[in-house]
C-alpha cells in the first residue's frame, strides 16, 4: 500500500486519514480508541486534532518538541537490529493522562498545542524529507516516534516512515497502544517496531488515566500489531502500590507468553515519582526482580530489568535545532498555518472549544 505524500513545505494543518462524517453533523476521529466525535471548532481529547467546518485536521503535523540520537536499546528495544543508532523524535499531544507522567509539557503539550491553534507557536517545523536527512547526517539507522503519543500524530508518522524506508532507515513506534485497528492497518507497512506499554491488567487503572480505555482494547492492539508483522516488544513501568501486585505482574508475563510468544521481550522499568504521584516512592529493585523471576518461570525467555530507567521521556536533550542543518532563528520563527480554511489571515483559530463529552 502506498499513499500520496501530503507534506507541506511550511507549517500547515493536515487533514487526518481516519475520519468519518456522521449524520448528526459531527465528524468522528478513528485515529485512536477514544473515537472522538467533534463539531466545527472542537478539538479532540488529545488536543492535537481539530474539526474545521466538518473536516478533521492534525494541528501538530511536522511540529517537533524534541530530538535525540542514541542506541535503539534505550527505547527499550533489544531484539531489533541491536547496536544501531536511532533518532528519537516527538511532538505534542497524548490520548492518556497518566498521573505519573514525567514530561507533561511535551507529552500532553496542552500549552504548545494551544499556541499552534492560535498561530503563536515558535516550535520547530520539519518536513519528512528534512527529518530523514537529519537522521542520516547523524548516522542514525532508524527513526523512533516517542516522547508524545504517535497515535495522535499519525499523518506525520506515516509520511516520515515512508521517506525513511525509501532511504533504507527503519522506524520505531513507542506507544500506549490505545490505537484503532484502522490505524494499525495503515501503519503496518511502514512501522517496523512497536515498543508498547502494558501498564496494568486492571481496567480501573486504565480508566483512571483515560476514562475510555479498557485492558482488552490495549492488549488487542498490541496483538494486532504483531499479527500484522510489526516486531513487538512490551514494557511495564511498575508503580509501587498501583500496579505492583505480584499476581497481576505474573498475569502480564503470562499474556505476553501466550499471545506474543515465549521469545517476545518484556521490559520492566522503574517508576520515578512525578506529577500526581510525586508522593510515591520509586520502585524497589526487589519488586522488579521478583516480576522478572515470575516471568521467567512462566516461560518468557527475554525479560529485562532497568533499575535506572522509567518511561522514554524527553530529558536533557540538545535543542531541536542542534540536529537540523538550519538557521535557529528560522527554525523558531512564528508558525502560522499556511492554509486558508479559517479565512483569518494566518491565525488558525480565533476561538476554539475544548473537547466536550456531550459532543461525542
Ligand atoms: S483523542 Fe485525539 S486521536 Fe484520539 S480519537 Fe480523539 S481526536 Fe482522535
Ligand atoms: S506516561 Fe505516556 S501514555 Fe501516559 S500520559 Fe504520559 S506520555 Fe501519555
Amino acid at each position: 500500500m502506498s499513499f500520496a505524500r501530503t507534506a507541506p513545505k511550511k507549517y500547515q494543518i493536515v487533514e487526518t486519514r481516519l475520519q468519518e462524517k456522521l449524520a448528526n453533523g459531527t465528524t468522528r476521529c478513528h485515529l485512536c480508541l477514544w473515537r472522538c466525535g467533534l463539531k466545527h471548532g472542537m478539538r479532540g481529547f488529545c488536543q492535537a486534532i481539530v474539526n474545521r467546518h466538518g473536516t478533521l485536521f492534525n494541528l501538530s503535523y511536522g511540529i517537533l518538541s524534541a530530538i535525540d540520537v542514541g542506541p535503539i536499546e534505550g527505547k527499550p528495544v533489544k531484539h531489533f537490529l541491536p547496536g544501531t543508532q536511532v533518532m528519537s523524535v516527538g511532538s505534542f499531544g497524548c490520548n492518556f493522562r497518566c498521573g505519573g507522567c514525567h514530561n507533561l509539557e511535551i507529552s500532553w503539550g496542552v500549552t504548545a498545542l494551544d499556541e499552534l491553534a492560535r498561530g503563536l507557536s515558535t516550535a520547530a517545523y520539519v518536513t519528512p524529507e528534512d527529518l530523514v536527512a537529519a537522521a542520516q547526517r547523524h548516522d542514525a539507522q532508524g527513526i523512533a516516534f516517542t516522547y508524545s503519543e504517535p497515535a495522535v500524530w499519525l499523518e506525520y508518522v506515516l509520511d516520515v516512515s515512508q521517506v525513511a524506508h525509501d532511504a533504507g532507515l527503519y522506524t520505531v513506534y513507542v506507544s500506549n497502544s490505545f490505537v484503532t485497528e484502522e490505524a494499525l492497518t495503515l501503519m503496518a507497512p511502514y512501522v517496523d517496531v512497536l515498543c508498547s506499554d502494558i501498564k496494568s491488567l486492571d481496567d480501573d487503572f486504565y480508566q483512571q488515566i483515560c476514562g475510555a480505555a479498557r485492558v482488552e482494547q490495549v492488549l488487542g492492539s498490541i496483538a494486532g500489531a504483531q499479527r500484522r508483522g510489526i516486531h513487538v516488544e512490551t514494557r511495564t513501568n511498575i508503580i509501587p502500590g498501583r500496579n505492583d501486585d505480584p499476581d497481576m505482574l505474573r498475569a502480564i508475563a503470562q499474556w505476553v507468553h501466550d499471545y506474543l510468544g515465549a521469545e517476545s521481550p518484556w521490559h520492566i522499568t522503574k517508576f520515578f515519582p512525578a506529577y500526581k504521584l510525586a508522593d510515591l516512592p520509586s520502585t524497589p529493585s526487589e519488586i522488579m526482580w521478583r516480576a522478572h523471576d515470575m516471568a521467567r518461570a512462566v516461560g518468557l525467555k527475554h525479560v529485562y530489568v532497568y533499575d535506572d530507567k522509567g518511561c522514554d521521556c524527553a530529558q536533557h536533550n540538545l535543542p531541536v535545532e542542534a540536529y537540523l542543518d538550519q538557521d535557529p532563528a528560522k527554525v523558531h520563527e512564528l508558525k502560522k498555518c499556511a492554509g486558508s480554511c479559517c479565512d483569518d489571515s494566518g491565525i488558525l483559530l480565533k476561538k476554539y472549544e475544548k473537547y466536550d463529552s456531550a459532543g461525542r
